[in-house]
């Protein structure tokens, strides 16, 4: 069966803190350049952006096209239930999206004017509206402080009570990976989805985390029965940052980043103690609190999860230049992606023998990436960790003492 790269969670222009280049020309070819072959709309229940899928996509077998690319769009969206928990939702028509707004609508103040609307209703709720349309819902970034499942209950069915057997997927979100999330044992039949929930089109952003599934074509219901690992249709890798490189990975002070262990965070009334900022409970914190095994436990339909970083962060780190967005660093990507097609095929499946004929420090972070040798100084309290080629002390306060500890 052909493999297809996925990332099934994006955001419009219409959405809070986006880039106003979220349009879906630019976005359908930025997803040829990184070598994605499926692309969610993102923000599908908001009328601007429906007008501006109608305007540009076609329908083909449940998934969409623009006329200029083959990159195909899945009708998308994530809303905030009544108890700040995001979910994502995939749709198998523009006509559901418009038929779910609609129903939605009496529930939200904003689904008119936010890509991402706050919905009164819970987790439950949702997903019945959604399985009416022939969608599929499931958590965002399940284990982030702020809006996820896990933040607000201790179990996936508080969450979605009757209508959990509904849920076929939990999105890991950037500061987890398959690793940590096989440590709870009430997940062991649900895929794991890795999205980059990006604001921007560009490559560092779209694509970021993706999805590869193994179907035998590309459309809609074939993409449902991967997620719901049948017929053989199945996930075969999850890709994504290293956890540590997540904005929410350690658990850490939302004004100043200083990061706490737990227990002295707890001990401190979650109040920083150099700047007064409110400490947020880091992912790997919380998945620790939530664990019933002491180590992951990889059900048999568990594809692989590959740390991977964008194509920009490893030229940097290969050229020992602090900004990924600095011209030398694009003019090597766009040379590198001219002669090798996309940012996956070289991350990726392109022998590292190939690439090092192009460029030789590149080639060899690459073969670092693939064996997971990369290091990070790790992230939290709303900050990216940040890659490096050296392992680092990682600094955490300690009451009392400021100390240096190894990670
Ligand atoms: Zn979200
Ligand atoms: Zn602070």
């Amino acid at each position: 069966m052909p493999e297809f790269n996925c990332d099934f969670h994006i955001h419009s222009k219409y959405s809070g803190g986006t880039s106003k280049d979220m349009e879906l020309p630019l976005i359908a070819r930025q997803a040829e350049l990184k070598g994605l072959h499926v692309v969610g709309t993102g923000d599908a229940l908001h009328p601007g952006w429906i007008s501006h899928l109608k305007e540009h996509l076609i329908e083909e077998d449940g998934l969409y096209k623009t006329k200029a690319s083959e990159t195909r769009f899945i009708i998308q969206t994530e809303v905030e239930d009544d108890r700040r928990v995001h979910h994502v939702i995939m749709l198998p028509s523009i006509g559901a999206a418009e038929d779910l707004s609609s129903k939605l609508a009496k529930y939200s103040v904003n689904i008119n004017s936010d890509g991402r609307p706050n919905v009164r209703l819970n987790g439950e709720q949702i997903v019945g509206y959604v399985k009416d349309e022939g969608g599929l819902a499931g958590p965002s970034h399940a284990f982030t402080p702020w809006t996820s499942l896990y933040k607000e209950y201790n179990s996936i069915s508080d969450c979605y009570g009757s209508n959990l057997r509904h849920v076929s997927f939990l999105e890991l979100g950037l500061s987890a990976d398959t690793d940590m999330a096989d440590r709870i044992h009430e997940l062991q039949d649900v895929t794991f989805m890795s999205n980059s929930d990006c604001h921007s089109p560009w490559p560092q952003r779209l694509g970021r985390e993706f999805n590869r599934i193994s179907v035998e074509e590309l459309s809609f219901s074939e993409i449902v029965k991967a997620i719901r690992h049948e017929s053989g249709r199945k996930f075969t890798l999850n890709a994504g940052l290293n956890p540590r490189e997540g904005k929410y990975h350690i658990t850490a002070c939302t004004r100043c980043y200083t990061k706490f262990r737990m227990t002295d965070a707890v001990k401190l009334k979650m109040r920083c103690p150099e700047c007064r900022g409110l400490i947020k409970k880091g992912v790997a914190d919380r998945i620790e609190e939530l664990a019933s095994e002491d180590s992951p436990r990889h059900p048999s339909h568990r594809p692989p999860y590959m740390h991977i970083l964008p194509l920009a962060e490893v030229i940097a780190l290969a050229m020992k230049i602090n900004n990924p967005n600095s011209k030398k660093v694009k003019d090597a990507w766009d040379k590198l992606v001219s002669e090798f097609k996309t940012e996956i095929n070289i991350l990726l499946d392109e022998p590292t023998g190939n690439i090092a004929k192009a460029n030789k420090d590149i080639a060899a972070v690459i073969d670092k990436l693939r064996r997971d040798e990369i290091h990070y100084d790790a992230g939290g309290g709303g900050k990216y960790g940040t890659p490096s080629l050296e392992k680092s002390k990682e600094n955490y306060y300690s009451c009392g003492q400021k100390t240096l500890k190894d990670w």
